[in-house]
């Protein structure tokens, strides 16, 4: 539901992303988008114009978070104990939810984004092999790019998998789409090179590029990875026999030195795959997806969680990728709280690589940056004119540095989501606040 009429937010600090902070500002919107976002003062005798007023007073307002990976699916499987890698730890999740019936998930995907939102997030790109999350997302105010996930390694079935998955998602979007079809969207998601055959992945790229959709996937995220694509061992072979999914793989492996060497030399790479993890890929590896300007996502408390080791992100800064931050599931981490997982980024960064990342560089990673990689900044990741009204405001009375730290830093280091943040604005419309969560409980 949109306000007819126009709002404005007045707050002590703007973060716009578009503009140094301002002080003392006022964010004007009406329905969906923002019409300005200025200094108080440029907004003149607001008190006489037909205009609502909201006066957040010692606020912090700035764009909603953009969290580039997730899986909803998996928000109540409870943390999955595993410091032997990806592949055991598939191994549990598949067994954990063996006995779920739809409720359990619902009820998982609805955990994950009550999380999101209480978290600051506006924009989550979904990974999920099922319709639930389409669903259940469409019922809550969140935005959402979902990508549906395809796994086929049996070259034979490319068609019969091809027209199932287009059927679905043209299912999922008759019924959980059509009404909003700029808040919800739907992409294909083949879930890594190791799991789509080649010919598999040609006609989803064919796909992607004839609708212009971004295709997501995972990639190099593991060390098993290369240990299978060099001589077919690792720990993934037992994994995949576990499930049933080892014989067609096995009879159309071709060697490679990775997932990426084999896109690669099959021309299965372009520009419309958002390529997520990275944390085994060397900087040759990087080099390749840099040239075919392939946008990458870290998540680096997972990978940690995982040991999958970690995105060299002055590598990646070097070579000029694009990046931002993914969350992945929790089961594979504490939360989805990408306040969190950006100062558990910084902190890596620096005891790892000796490298800095300022906070405004690390805020736009979660922001700006990650709507340029959805192929959103002309919507989204700005208070701007023209731009949807997805914002947040954080309480910042009590915060520490309140006064003299840049605005930068108070939200990406000084800020706590359970305590500070006050309200969540998508759409134009008041998406979550902390008192009617408090309420709730
Ligand atoms: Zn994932």
């Amino acid at each position: 539901m949109n306000n007819s009429q126009p709002t404005l937010h007045l707050s002590e600090i703007i973060i716009t992303n578009n503009s140094e902070p301002i002080i003392n500002g006022g964010l004007l919107i009406e329905d969906s988008k923002i019409i300005a976002v200025g200094k108080t003062e440029d907004f003149g005798d607001y008190k006489n114009k037909n205009i609502k007023i909201i006066n957040h007073k010692d606020s912090l307002i700035c764009p909603g978070f953009i969290n580039l990976h997730s899986h909803l699916l998996y928000s109540k499987t409870g943390k999955i104990n595993s410091s032997d890698g990806l592949f055991p730890w598939l191994e549990q999740l598949v067994s954990n939810m063996k006995d779920w019936q739809e409720d359990a998930y619902i009820n998982s995907i609805n955990f994950g984004i009550n999380q999101a939102l209480s978290t600051g997030t506006t924009f989550l790109v979904e990974n999920t092999p099922s319709n639930l999350s389409a669903q259940e997302l469409s019922k809550s105010p969140l935005r959402a790019l979902i990508g549906i996930e395809v796994f086929g390694s049996d070259e034979s079935e490319t068609e019969n998998i091809l027209h199932n998955t287009l059927e679905q998602m043209s299912n999922c979007h008759s019924r959980f789409c059509e009404n909003d079809i700029k808040r919800i969207e739907l992409t294909f998601s083949p879930h890594a090179p190791y799991d789509v055959s080649k010919p598999l992945w040609k006609r989803l790229l064919q796909w992607s590029q004839e609708n212009s959709k971004l295709l997501l996937t995972h990639l190099e995220e593991s060390p098993d990875e290369k240990l299978w694509w060099q001589n077919k061992s690792g720990k993934a072979v037992n994994f995949w026999k576990s499930i049933n999914k080892l014989e067609p793989k096995l009879k159309y492996w071709e060697k490679y030195n990775s997932g990426i060497d084999f896109l690669n030399k099959n021309n299965l790479l372009s520009k419309n795959i958002i390529g997520t993890h990275l944390c085994q890929a060397n900087k040759d590896n990087l080099t390749v997806l840099k040239e075919k300007n392939i946008n990458l996502v870290h998540c680096p408390r997972s990978n940690y969680y995982l040991n999958n080791g970690t995105a060299n992100l002055k590598l990646w800064n070097e070579l000029g990728i694009l990046w931002g931050i993914g969350t992945d599931s929790i089961a594979s981490n504490e939360n989805l709280d990408l306040l969190q997982e950006l100062r558990f980024t910084i902190n890596q960064q620096n005891i790892t690589y000796g490298f800095n990342i300022p906070a405004k560089g690390a805020f736009k990673a979660i922001t700006s940056n990650a709507a340029k990689i959805i192929s959103k900044d002309h919507e989204l990741g700005y208070l701007k004119e023209g731009y949807y009204a997805d914002f947040l405001v954080y309480d910042i009375k009590d915060t520490p540095g309140y006064t003299y730290q840049d605005p930068y830093n108070l939200i990406v280091f000084d800020v706590d989501n359970d305590k500070d943040l006050k309200e969540v604005w998508i759409n134009g419309s008041r998406a979550w606040m902390k008192e009617r969560m408090l309420n709730t409980i």
